[in-house]
């Protein structure tokens, strides 16, 4: 994308049907590369091969289509760049900022218990890390990243604002793995770079991975997007989201007959605000949303407002 254009993404693990949450996540992507006239990519990140399905991937597609979010370009597949995401690895190998760790998984098993029995950190630092390669056995290897050891990593978030994570608390997480496959932490950077992301709007569940990730932009040499990770949603009794709070699927409200712009305008008000509009054209929405009206608490979900909304039910 040319210097200067904005490029959002929706990320979904295809291993369910597309959710409010997910759906919210989706509308606030869109809506921001919409009104700067930025593009909006859809990525499916199917690399747990054993929890993603085609039929999620359908599913979640299908949603968007009905919502009318409208993604630029085809939807990538992610476990198709697994190449891609092994050659960064080697790449941050060659440059030093990783490392080939020969620790087997009995081995850091092995430690972890015999930690937890102590009461210790069972934080795992590689012995490998400072290895002469003269001493390398021939036999399979992880690649980790470096992290650093003292300091504090710093997070600045659009919502959460300045997050510090102590960098005694980071691991050398693997990018690598033994059998030669990329971890989710390597390929979600790798192809947000490639892809040319500049925002990343997403749950705050991702907080977290949002510093890990940030060594990889590091060892890269990488611009790191602009984060905006935003409050989950909650259900009418303040209790994190779980199927007692009923329909929880997007297709269920197309089902059910709810207009879908009904339903963008509903979900835009999960979590964001313009004053105190509650009706709104999906047109001025476009036009009215950004991330600093994105609130720090989370949403309440309250279907009284969809009915509201929709203005027919
Ligand atoms: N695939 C992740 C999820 O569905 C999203 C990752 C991301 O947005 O960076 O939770």
């Amino acid at each position: 994308a040319p210097k200067g254009t904005v490029v959002t993404r929706f990320a979904p693990s295809p291993t369910g049907f597309l959710h409010i949450g997910g759906a919210r996540t989706a509308l606030f992507n869109w809506l921001y590369a919409r009104g700067r006239g930025g593009k909006f990519l859809l990525r499916v990140e199917d690399t747990d091969r054993a929890r993603s399905t085609q039929e999620a991937t359908d599913a979640i597609l299908n949603g968007l289509g009905w919502l009318g979010l409208d993604w630029d370009g085809e939807a990538v597949s992610q476990a198709a760049g697994a190449d891609r995401h092994a050659e960064v690895a080697r790449a941050m190998l060659e440059a030093g900022t990783a490392y080939k760790c020969f620790s087997t998984q009995e081995e850091i098993e092995a430690f972890r218990e015999a930690a937890r029995a102590d009461g210790r950190s069972t934080l795992f630092r590689s012995p490998w890390r400072d290895a002469d390669p003269a001493t390398h056995p021939d036999a399979p290897y992880a690649i980790r990243v470096k992290a650093p050891r003292e300091g504090e990593t710093v997070i600045d978030d659009q919502v959460q604002g300045r997050v510090t994570v102590k960098n005694d608390q980071l691991d050398d997480m693997i990018v690598l793995r033994s059998d030669g496959t990329p971890t989710y932490m390597l390929a979600v950077v790798v192809d947000d770079h490639d892809m040319g992301v500049t925002h990343i709007v997403r749950g705050d569940d991702h907080l977290m991975n949002a510093a890990r990730q940030g060594l990889i932009y590091r060892a890269m040499g990488w611009d790191e997007p602009v984060m905006a990770h935003i409050p989950l949603i909650h259900g009418e009794d303040g209790k994190k989201l779980s199927k007692r709070h009923g329909a929880l699927g997007v297709e269920e409200y197309a089902a059910m007959g709810y207009p879908a712009q009904a339903m963008r305008n509903y979900l835009a008000r999960l979590g964001w605000s313009h004053g105190d509009d509650e009706v709104f054209t999906t047109e001025q929405a476009i036009e009215w949303f950004d991330l600093d009206g994105i609130g720090k608490s989370p949403a309440r979900l309250d279907f009284k407002k969809l009915d509201h909304v929709s203005g027919q039910h």
